[in-house]
């Protein structure tokens, strides 16, 4: 049975959690990278294949705490995230209608941001010490990096809604 909602009981479950989410994020970081190559928007790939780098540096960070302490293999759908996806990654479906480096941006910036959300509620919530305070730690450091992703946002002039053109020139009748 799942029982999303719920949080993670002890460090080897934070632990697992917290590698399936970096990794997980990580793998959404290099294909906003890609997606951002496509768009020809290379500042912002580079930016992302930098974000991918931060996210598999946690995980690495993160399985050499995990290491010797046998974490408990999670099928995916016993994750115990507050929803159905675990909450750093950018959903797929985002990914591919991107439309600008803002919009990619501020997905971005969400995802960041609901990871945080995730090990604040563990950190609070959580009857052993060691499990709030690891979920302490991280959800520090995604907020860093929602700072980051802010800071560059902030780069970008305003998005301005651009309608499809009525009447585009040059349309033969
Ligand atoms: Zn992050």
């Amino acid at each position: 049975m799942t029982e999303h909602g719920t949080t993670p009981r002890s460090l080897e479950e934070l632990l697992a959690h917290a590698l399936a989410m970096e990794n997980e994020a990580a793998e959404r970081y290099g294909e906003l990278a890609d997606q951002m190559t496509v768009h020809h928007n290379g500042e912002v790939a580079e930016f992302f294949g930098r974000m991918a780098g931060l996210e598999r540096q946690h995980a690495g960070e993160i399985a050499a705490r995990a290491e010797g302490l046998g974490l408990p293999r999670i099928a995916p759908w016993d994750y115990r995230w507050p929803s159905a996806e675990s909450p750093e990654a950018v959903a797929i479906e985002d990914v591919r209608y991107l439309m600008s480096p803002q919009r990619a941006l501020r997905i971005a910036i969400e995802h960041e941001q609901r990871a945080a959300a995730f090990y604040k509620d563990v950190a609070a919530l959580a009857l052993r010490a060691d499990v709030r305070e690891l979920a302490a730690r991280l959800a520090q450091e995604e907020q860093g990096h929602t700072h980051l992703l802010e800071q560059w946002l902030a780069r970008f002039p305003p998005e301005t809604e651009r309608p499809e053109d009525p009447d585009p020139p040059n349309t033969p009748e």
